[in-house]
């Protein structure tokens, strides 16, 4: 299924383009978070991160450590949150591979997710059957 990000890369759909090299364009998020919030995009479709052939997640990568001091210094940022929302319930709006890099400024109030202890016994039980998911797939 054709997402919004491949007219974007077809030139199709309006975009502030910020870089581009031959696998990956970054543009600004539509409805930013923080102004600069950009999105950093391969151009051959892939679902997510899990799915994107590794050496091209590299090159992906590589353009948002480029691009997020780049960002900062544009917009003076004091930090920058790097994310990859995979799978509908994780957020996850437009099925084709993306970073997100989203400007901080001290002060801004956004919150992380919050987080909550577990019972010892919860944690020792989902730590094995991790493990044992490791030991049966490999990487
Ligand atoms: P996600 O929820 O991780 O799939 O993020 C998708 C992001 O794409 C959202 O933050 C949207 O605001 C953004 N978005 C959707 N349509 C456009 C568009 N035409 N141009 C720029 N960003 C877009």
């Amino acid at each position: 299924m054709e997402t919004i990000f491949e007219k974007i890369i077809r030139r199709e759909v309006p975009a502030h383009i910020v870089y581009e090299n031959d696998v990956v364009i970054a543009f600004l998020d539509i409805e930013p978070t923080n102004i600069g919030h950009t999105l950093v995009v391969p151009k051959k479709k892939s679902e997510n991160m899990l799915t994107i052939d590794s050496r091209e997640w590299v090159e992906v990568m590589e353009v948002v450590r480029f691009l997020a001091p780049r960002i900062m210094r544009a917009v003076q940022a004091q930090g920058v949150n790097i994310m990859a929302n995979c799978g509908e319930a994780a957020g996850q709006v437009v099925p084709h591979t993306h970073v997100h890099i989203v400007p901080r400024f001290t002060g801004d109030g956004f919150k992380h997710w919050p987080g909550k202890q577990h019972p010892e016994e919860e944690m020792r039980t989902i730590a094995e059957t991790i493990r044992g998911e490791v030991l049966q797939e490999g990487v």
